[in-house]
């Protein structure tokens, strides 16, 4: 397979955040390590290293592939790919 990655491609300029914070997170008021918001419909869930994973989660519901991390800098990542660009 390819290393390449042309998901990004699919992303659209400038959608705004949907909430502030992990959007199920807030509702299950659990602690947020780190944000990351969809680049295809602005969800926003928390990373990895939080307990709710809600943004890999919205990965596995949507199949929504790449997410830029909001807080330190504005990496993204893809989930096909695994890899941070
Ligand atoms: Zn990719
Ligand atoms: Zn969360
Ligand atoms: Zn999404």
């Amino acid at each position: 397979m390819s290393k390449e990655c042309n998901h990004f491609s699919q992303e659209k300029e400038g959608i705004p955040p949907n909430t502030k914070s992990c959007e199920e997170g807030e509702k299950e008021h659990l602690p947020v390590v780190a944000l990351r918001m969809c680049l295809a419909c602005g969800h926003v869930g928390c990373c990895d290293s939080s307990i709710g994973k809600h943004a890999t989660k919205h990965f596995q519901e949507t199949g929504h592939p790449v997410m830029k991390s909001i807080q330190e800098s504005s990496q993204k990542w893809c989930y096909v790919h695994e890899e941070y660009y």
